[in-house]
């Protein structure tokens, strides 16, 4: 919707969005209010959104891409492995891991051999789990300062925030939430002690 309209007054807001509550609409005014993404005018009673671009958007712009699926689906196993801890200097460092089972060839000499001379032996395979971790580094201010992730698609590219993978960006939006919580230094949190913590537990 926001990408649509330009200019709405509150009750325009409402009958738009009539699925949802008052108190939830103005939160979330107020957060995109907050994030610069609209500001307020007091002469027409209205939030306008900012516009961003001159043209109008071609309609794909506005359907789910691949890489967005991707990232919703990683979400609620990133949640489940989510560790955060503060350090000395306030940098907030938030981990997150999944697993992936993999085939991989058991060697067998004499299997091998056998082959060789024409045999026919079949190949024997064994499964093993593969660990791959996921980590950003939040200074302060909540703006990162370091990444890294254990997956291809990450470490082909820059390896920097620039070309961000699907694990990175499940990892940012989840932790992106508590930036601004009160964490003891040292102390790791795991993702239901944050989610109580921001509730005002
Ligand atoms: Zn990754």
């Amino acid at each position: 919707m926001l990408k649509t309209k330009r200019v709405l007054n509150f009750e325009q807001i409402k009958e738009e969005l009539k699925n949802f509550r008052e108190d939830h609409l103005k939160a979330g005014i107020g957060m995109i209010l907050r994030r610069g993404e609209a500001y307020y005018d007091p002469i027409i009673n209205s939030i306008r959104f900012r516009k961003l671009l001159n043209i109008p958007l071609p309609k794909r712009l506005y359907e789910r891409t691949d890489l967005e699926k991707k990232v919703l689906g990683l979400i609620n196993s990133t949640k489940t492995n989510l560790t955060l801890t503060c350090n000395k200097k306030s940098e907030i460092l938030v981990e997150s891991f999944s697993e992936t089972q993999m085939r991989i060839r058991v060697r067998n000499k004499r299997a091998e051999r056998l082959r060789r001379y024409g045999y026919r032996v079949e190949q024997e395979y064994r499964m093993r789990t593969k660990r791959k971790k996921t980590s950003i580094t939040f200074d302060q201010d909540g703006q990162i300062i370091k990444l890294k992730c254990g997956c291809r698609e990450f470490n082909e590219g820059p390896r920097n925030i620039s070309a961000p993978c699907s694990d990175i960006l499940a990892l940012y939006i989840i932790s992106i939430n508590f930036m601004n919580l009160p964490f003891e230094i040292g102390k790791k949190y795991n993702y239901a002690q944050l989610e109580a913590m921001a509730a005002g537990d």
